[in-house]
């Protein structure tokens, strides 16, 4: 009989990471989220071939401070939590310290960073696969940081022949993840663009850091959709815990309708549905509850999470779709004729 042995550290390193780091969309919003972390008001995502060759989300964030370089891709370390009670306060997207870690062990990461008391010299930071840094070189850079990942899922062969294969397809999704966080993020200039081959390099999506879902909207979709856009604002229990909704009823597919909560998208379906038959609705939920209501620690990707009372919020929300949209009652009656 075979003996039970531990397995390498650097193998178990990866088959983590691989789950850490699903595709181009999770780590673009890992990437992201960390910039968003760091408090950028510009973001840009800067792809080549679609990502297969690089990924390059570059911030002008708060910086890496000199102290962090060593351990900023070692596995679960993160300047953001210390210890499990700060979990429950905590404000940031990130907070496992797996990102970088991960994408160490899936590709080439390189860091390039400088805060405000070193701006405008930065240093060039490598990291090995197992997140060790590497080598450490001087460099030109404003406030901020750019993350590189060159040759993702180099060492997941498999992975990386999926990605190769559905490339394109993998691109669409991404990009329908940086629209959300392009209409979410207020005040927040949002850029993503490809370079194929050695074709001039196009922009994909922009929105300009407005003020307001409702602008971040337009930007994206177009200011044509506006008009048909409904804003439907929700109290939830207190001042601070809102639901805010954009919906554009001109939507005829839903492969857009990406909702985190499957819970919500499923009672906005519902509602609508006795109302207009005729269309599938498009929304935009932006749901803030407070900290202790909620845990997101469920899964890796966020993708799931626990909220306390999940029941009572969607019944509040259930009643108050129904009289948002009763006076439109007979608008979509007629349309439906
Ligand atoms: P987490 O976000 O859970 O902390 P990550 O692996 O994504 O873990 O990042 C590790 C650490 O690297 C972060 O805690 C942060 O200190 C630093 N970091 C990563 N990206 C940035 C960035 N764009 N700007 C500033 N600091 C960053
Ligand atoms: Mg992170």
């Amino acid at each position: 009989m075979a003996t039970v042995k531990a397995i390498d550290k650097s193998s178990v390193h990866r088959i983590c990471s691989g789950q850490v780091i699903v595709d181009l969309s999770t780590t673009i919003k890992e990437l992201v989220e960390n910039s968003l972390d760091a408090q950028a008001t510009s973001i840009e995502v800067r792809l080549k071939n679609h990502g297969l060759e690089l990924i390059e989300v570059i911030d002008n964030g708060i910086g890496i401070p000199g102290q962090n370089y060593e351990f900023l891709a070692l596995k679960h370390h993160t300047s953001k939590l210390s210890c499990f009670e700060d979990l429950t306060a905590i404000e940031s997207f990130g907070f496992r310290g797996e990102a970088l870690s991960s994408l160490c062990a899936l590709s080439k990461l390189t860091v390039i960073t400088s805060t405000e008391e070193q701006a405008p010299s930065g240093r060039k930071l490598e990291y090995d696969a197992n997140g060790r840094l590497a080598k450490t070189i001087p460099t030109a850079r404003e406030r901020g940081t750019t993350v590189i990942v060159q040759r993702l899922f180099e060492s997941l062969p498999v992975r990386q022949k999926e990605f190769k294969r559905n490339v394109k397809r993998e691109f669409a999704k991404a990009l329908t993840l940086l629209q959300a966080y392009g209409i979410i993020s207020e005040d927040v200039k949002i850029t993503c663009t490809n370079q194929t081959g050695r074709s001039e390099r196009i922009t994909i999506l922009t929105t300009s850091g407005n003020k307001s879902i409702r602008e971040n909207f337009a930007n994206i979709f177009g200011a044509k959709q506006l008009p048909q856009v409904m804003a439907i604002d929700f109290q939830l229990n207190t001042e601070s815990e809102r639901l805010t909704m954009v919906d554009a009823i001109e939507r005829d597919d839903n492969s857009q309708m990406e909702a985190v909560i499957q819970v919500i998208s499923k009672v906005f379906n519902e509602v609508y549905k006795t109302y207009n038959s005729n269309q599938l609705p498009f929304v935009v939920a932006d749901i803030r509850l407070a900290k202790s209501r909620y845990d997101v620690n469920v899964s890796p990707d966020k993708r799931t999470i626990f909220v306390h009372d999940e029941k009572k919020i969607v019944d509040v929300m259930k009643n108050q779709l129904i009289k948002a949209f009763e006076p439109f009652r007979s608008t979509f009656s007629v349309n439906n004729n």
